[in-house]
This record gives C-alpha cells, structure tokens and sequence, in this order.
C-alpha cells in the first residue's frame, strides 16, 4: 500500500463498528487535522484554502455549482475525510431554485398539526439530500417573547408545549428512518437557549434569564428535541449573566449532556468565538476564545477562520490539551461514519433530484399553506359569493386585489428563501413560475367570468445605505435601512378606484425583508409606509374589503383593518400561499388555523404571551387594556360551534404517575364543516411559587361535520402538570388543578372541570 493510500485501512472499513474505526482515525490525525474538522467556514469564500489548506470538516452555504468540487477536494486531502455539509433549509431547500418553499416556521405553526409539519420536513430532506447538503439548521426552538424582535416568523410561537411538538415532528421528518437512510438529513435545535429573550426586541442583546426562568419556559422544547433524537444543536449568539452561550459550561454540559444525555454534536452559531473578542470583549484574543469554547465543550466553530491557528496555539501552550480536542473532534466523526460518508460522501445526486419541487410535494406545500392561514375576524362576508353566485348565470363579479404584498413574490416566501439576503446565488430569488402570489391565486381560482383587477396601491419602504457602512465588522454585508416610505397619491387614487369599481376588495399588506431577520429588529409593530392610508381609502370606499397580512411577524392593526369585512393572517405562507388565500376568501376551503402567539394592539403591551406569571397590581395599563387585540390558539371557522360536557373520566382523584383524561363535545351548529382545534390547558391552583395560571398540555385537531357533535377524548399526563421550584427543579406539586378545555386560550372560551392530585404513595405507605 503506498503512503498515502488510506484504502485498507481500519477506518476505512464499514464492516468494523463505528467506535473503533474512529479511534483508529483519529490515533492517525495530526493536530492540524484535528482542529480543521471543528472549522465549518462559508463555501463562498475560497475552497482550496477552506478544504485543502485549513482542513475543513465541514461547510455551509454552498453555491450548487461548489458542492461537487467541494466533496472532491475532501477526498483527496490526506486522510480522506469526507466533509459535513451544511445550510438553512428552515422552511425547504431555501436557497436551490425551484425547491418547495413552504409556509415558514410561525405559518406552519398556525396548523398545530404535527403530522402536517413533520411531511413538510420529510419533504425537505428528500430535496436537500439529493443536492449534496448532509445537515439542515432547523429547527428553530426559540420561544418568541418581544414581537419587535426580526426572528419571530423563524420561531413556532410563544408557547413551550406547541413548539416542543412542532420541533420534534420537524426532527422526525428531517431524520427520516435514521442516518443510513439516504433520505435523512441532520436536524439542529437551535438557538439554545434563550436567545429570544431579547432587550427591546434588539437581536442577539444579552438576555435577562434566571435558571429558573430558562427551566420553566425556554428549555422545555430543546429537551423534548434530544427526547426525539435531534442529532445536533446551534448555540445561541446572546450571554446570560455576563456568559456567552459559547463559554456556558452549565448550559452546554451540565443541562444538555449530563441531565439531558445529549450525545450529539454541537455547532456555534456564526462567528461565536470570534465575537468573544470583537463584539462581546470577554477574550482578550483568538487564542483565549479558542480555548474557552473548547473547554465549554463546542464541537464545530462556525465561520471563525482564525481558530484554526488559534487552538493550534492554544494547545502549544498548554491551554488546551490535545486530549479535549480529540473529545470534540470525535463527536464530529462520528456522525460522519453514522451518515456513512467514508463510503459514500452523498455527493449530489442528479437523478434524486427530480422530486425537487415535483408536484407531490407541491401538493403538499399547497395544503401547509391553506392550513396555515388564520382567518381574525369576519363580519360574514367569507366566504365570498359562495355556492349559486357563483353559477354561470349569476352575475358576474369583479374582485380588485390591492397593496404592496398582493403581487409580492418574496413577501409569500419570507426570510431564510432565494433573494431573502443569506446568499448570493440567487438575486432575483426562486424561479417567478414557482410563485402563486395573492393576485396569481385570484387570477387562478375566480368563476371565468368574474373580473380581477390589480393596483399595487402603495409602497411600504425606501432602502438606504447604513450610516454605519456596507459590512458588519466579521465582514458579513450589513442590510440597508429601512425608511418608511410616503404616501403617493397618485398610487392611492389608482387603488382607490380599483376598490370602488370591485365587488369586493382584497388589501394585501405586511412587511419586507428590510423589515425582518437577523439584525433586522423593528422598534415600532405598525403597517409601515403608506399601507395604513391606503386600507383607511379602501375601507372608506364602502366595498367590502378582505384584509390580507401577509407578513412575517404579527402587526398592530389601525380601526380601518378591524372595520374590514374580515382579516385573514398568513405569515410567509410560502410558494403556494396566494392560491390558499384565494381559496379561503372564495370558500373553496374551511378556515383552519389558530394563532400560535398573542397579537398585541400595541407596541407598548409587549409582552403579550398568554402564559404569563401571576400576581401584578390590577389587570391593565392605565392608558390601554392589557388584552391583545388576538389571543393565543384563536382562529374563526366559517361555521359556529358549541362546546359542552367537559367531564374528567376515569376519576379526579390522582396521583403523578396517573393520566388526567376528559372529554368534550364539539357540536357545530352551521352548514359548513369546522375544523377546530382542542386545546387542554390546565390550571394549578395554588402554588409554592408564583407560575402562570393557565399552559397548555394537549391538543387535537378535530373535524366536526355540519350539524353533528363530535366527543374529543383529551388525555394529560399528571406528570406533565408541573411547576419549576427556586431551585430549578421541575415538579409536580399535589394539591387541587383545573383542566381548561376551548378552542382558544381566552378564558371566556374555556371550560372548566376539577381534579385533584395527592402526593404519590411512598413504598410500603
Ligand atoms: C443564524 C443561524 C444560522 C447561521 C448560518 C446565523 O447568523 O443565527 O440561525 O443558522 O447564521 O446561516
């Protein structure tokens, strides 16, 4: 065998067991090697230099035109060992043009279907591991808490159970049928933890976050994701007490692998370690950083080159031993051999990529889209002209589809997809063909003899260059402000007579990319730019008027939009929203979604999560209510139902190792079928410490048929009835509880049926 043919070698073998092949490469890897397999550096720079010079073990954001050079020049370093591959395809194969892009995260959240969300995610695997990519960033556990904050749409919403399901049905998808399936791709909860825990919204600021606070409501959907076999987690950019994320031994040791037994592999989120020294100031230099992410236990360093030197440094003078490198370099290993890249570097697969964008999982897109949509408030209108007006004998109608977002093809996307600015490869973002817009969507689904006209209306934005320059200091392109746009009248006019000429208007109004996103907070939740003058002239026409949200965060409505005939919500509902939202106004579905976070009436109510501790004085600000304008889990049906009969079976006498189960009758009283969502919160009375007084811990979607009842059968573990103690601890307390039992969080909605908890029997008692 020459030198440096590595083919019979021990490693190389697949029919030894995976331990032992990686301790026999490892027993041959220099200490350059070592830590270039902890880089994971930015394809968009130059390959040579990333894969062949500072040994890379891994990559994102790779050009599809790159992956197939990038896999080859891994092979021929002098191990051969296969590179990770990695990118955000958060919600679908983001930057591939012409992959299904599905609703985002908060969209697929209006669903609460789990199974819904995890064929969306088994969908994006088929697609992303046919291009070469191994590893997906998602999904986002993040709990959303301050509105202001540019990531919200990435985020499930404000509720720890629903996310914690979402996520783990999105972990079930991406990882298919485990790593040997050549379907499977990485899944990575991210960012833990607590980086949502914004000051004022601003992104990435340090987070106020007791261990306590973090125990009761950020941590509980990144344990339920190690619970579902989440192979990989990102850490989060923002400190806690003074402590990045990157450096917290507590958070990355203590919790995620000690109490947790998380075994897999970590990831920083971009540039961590360096922003040690540049940004936050706790290191001194690269070599410091280097060696505090080691010793916090890091496995890949995202997008920080220097580390490459840096923790040689470290090591040659004794910061480091090379014996806490082999630690995280084995992590990193071995889910390398567990995806079987050795024997195959699953290098793009021409064939495997047909099903990218086919037309199954179109079909699927289509129907997460129609689900995802939230209709707010509806005076009758919708749906609109149904059943014989729509007769060819009946007189036609004309629909005039109006605002800024109505034709707006990366509006229906939003972030982390195309030209949303992550990458380069694709300015002018997925192919327009692949796009149904909210006017395409009217276009496609109207009667052929009604009429759909089109005024853009208004403009949300001009863009400038940042005062502070084009790049953040670690290079990355700083995004251009945002200034609110003026009213253009002549725009106005032209919409305002569209409106008058129609039977009925359709406003589609939101926000822009400039307005979302990474570094992309807003201080305001307002309708920005000459949006809420136009809706006040539309409304004022006397037209009925269907108000379209079609944005990636929630906003605080003007009376104009509650004065509507009805407000639809469809957070970047994705490539085949604007046909779900038509299809929605015309009745050609039911309205399904529900809320997955509080939308506020205004800015200075943030927070509005429902879940929220007890004990203030009084219930409102002085000014203002403290109610949101829309609560959590709430969402219209086209149809009216009652609820009935919530009775706890099978006794209220418990302890923690029982079940609490109950039923309730949904009965619709309507023409049209309800598709209704059975949310079980429950309520502990009294408590040692202060806790919120109602959380969710169950639900099921339900049909109901037109004048039929349906009994739900509702089951929650009285082990998941818990508090979080001073210390810390999650427990059950025994003493008496409330099951809370509606079709939205709103306590008006909410049956309510008794039972009791007695301490749990100790041994021989
Ligand atoms: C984001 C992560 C993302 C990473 C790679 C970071 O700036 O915070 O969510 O996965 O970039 O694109």
């Amino acid at each position: 065998m020459a030198d440096d043919d590595t083919t019979d070698l021990p490693y190389r073998d697949p029919a030894r067991p995976v331990e032992e092949r990686l301790e026999d490469l490892l027993a041959r890897m220099t200490l350059p090697e070592k830590v270039g397999q902890m880089l994971q550096l930015d394809a968009r720079g130059d390959l040579d230099d990333i894969v062949s010079t500072k040994l890379a073990g891994s990559i994102l954001h790779t050009a599809p035109d790159d992956m197939p050079r990038a896999i080859e020049l891994a092979a021929a370093t002098r191990l051969g060992i296969p590179l990770l591959t990695a990118d955000d395809c958060i919600h679908g194969h983001s930057f591939w043009p012409g992959a299904t892009i599905f609703p985002t995260q908060l969209g697929m959240a209006c669903t609460w279907d789990p199974d819904l969300v995890e064929q969306a995610a088994r969908v994006t695997a088929v697609e992303v591991s046919a291009t070469g990519i191994h590893w997906t960033f998602s999904p986002v556990l993040c709990i959303t808490r301050d509105l202001r904050w540019g990531r919200v749409g990435e985020t499930f919403g404000e509720d720890p159970h629903l996310i914690g399901e979402l996520g783990a049905a999105m972990v079930r998808g991406y990882q298919g049928d485990g790593l040997t399936d050549p379907t499977a791709i990485l899944a990575c909860a991210k960012h833990f933890a607590g980086y949502s825990e914004t000051q004022g919204g601003r992104d990435a600021s340090e987070a106020d976050l007791s261990r306590r606070k973090l125990a009761s409501w950020f941590l509980p959907p990144f344990e339920r994701a190690v619970q579902e076999g989440c192979r990989t987690f990102m850490l989060g950019y923002q400190s806690i007490d003074g402590v990045p994320v990157t450096a917290n031994g507590w958070l990355l040791d203590d919790v995620l692998k000690q109490q947790w037994g998380f075994t897999g592999t970590l990831v920083t989120d971009w540039d961590n370690v360096g922003r040690m020294v540049w940004e936050q100031k706790v290191c001194a230099d690269d070599v410091e950083a280097a060696t505090v992410a080691v010793r916090a236990g890091n496995d890949l360093v995202m997008t920080t080159p220097a580390f490459f030197e840096a923790a040689q440094e470290a090591v040659a003078r004794n910061l480091l031993g090379e014996k806490q490198i082999d630690e995280a370099v084995r992590r990193i290993l071995r889910v390398k051999l567990e995806l079987g890249l050795f024997e195959n570097p699953r290098a793009p697969d021409l064939a495997r990529q047909a099903a990218v964008g086919s037309p199954e999982h179109t079909a699927l897109n289509l129907e997460v889209a129609r689900r995802s949509l939230v209709l707010l408030t509806n005076d009758g209108t919708l749906p609109y002209a149904a059943g014989p007006a729509r007769a060819l004998d009946a007189p036609a109608r004309t629909v005039a589809v109006i605002g800024p977002n109505a034709d707006d093809p990366q509006a229906n996307l939003g972030d982390w997809a195309g030209a949303s600015g992550q990458v380069d490869w694709m300015p002018d973002g997925h192919p327009r063909e692949t796009v149904e817009t909210v006017l395409d969507g009217f276009r496609a689904v109207v009667p052929e003899h009604w009429t759909v006209t089109y005024a853009r209306g208004a403009e949300i934005e001009r863009l400038v260059p940042d005062p502070d320059g084009p790049l953040f200091p670690d290079g990355q392109p700083r995004p251009p402000v945002s200034v609110a746009a003026p009213v253009d009248a002549d725009q106005l006019a032209e919409a305002v007579g569209a409106a008058r000429d129609a039977d009925l208007a359709v406003v589609v109004l939101g926000d822009t990319m400039a307005l979302t996103g990474e570094g992309c907070s807003t201080a305001t939740l307002e309708l920005q730019g000459g949006q809420v003058a136009l809706l006040d002239a539309v409304v004022a026409t006397g037209t009925p008027t269907v108000v379209v949200l079609l944005h990636t965060k929630p906003a605080v409505l003007p009376p104009s939009a509650l004065d509507a005939a009805a407000v639809i919500e469809a957070f970047s509902p994705g490539m085949r929203g604007g046909r779900a939202v038509a299809e929605l106004v015309l009745g050609h579905i039911e309205p399904s979604g529900r809320l997955p976070l509080s939308i506020p009436r205004h800015v200075g109510q943030q927070p509005t999560y429902y879940n929220q501790v007890r004990g203030q004085h009084g219930h409102r600000y002085a000014d203002l209510t403290q109610e949101p304008q829309f609560v959590f889990g709430e969402g219209l049906t086209y149809t009216t139902t009652t609820w009935s009969g919530l009775t706890v079976t099978g006794g209220t006498d418990l302890t923690e190792v029982d079940t609490v189960r109950a039923t309730v009758t949904v009965t619709n009283e309507g023409e049209r079928p309800a598709h209704e969502v059975v949310q079980a919160y429950v309520h502990d009375v009294v408590t040692s410490v202060t806790w919120a007084s109602k959380e969710l811990k169950a639900f099921r979607r339900v049909v109901v048929p037109p004048r039929e009842s349906v009994t739900v059968e509702i089951e929650v573990p009285v082990a998941a009835c818990t508090i979080v103690d001073p210390a810390s601890r999650r427990v059950v307390e025994p003493g008496d509880f409330e099951l809370l039992v509606g079709p939205s969080s709103r306590d008006a909605d909410l049956l309510r049926a008794p039972f009791t908890v007695r301490p749990t029997p100790t041994r021989g008692a």
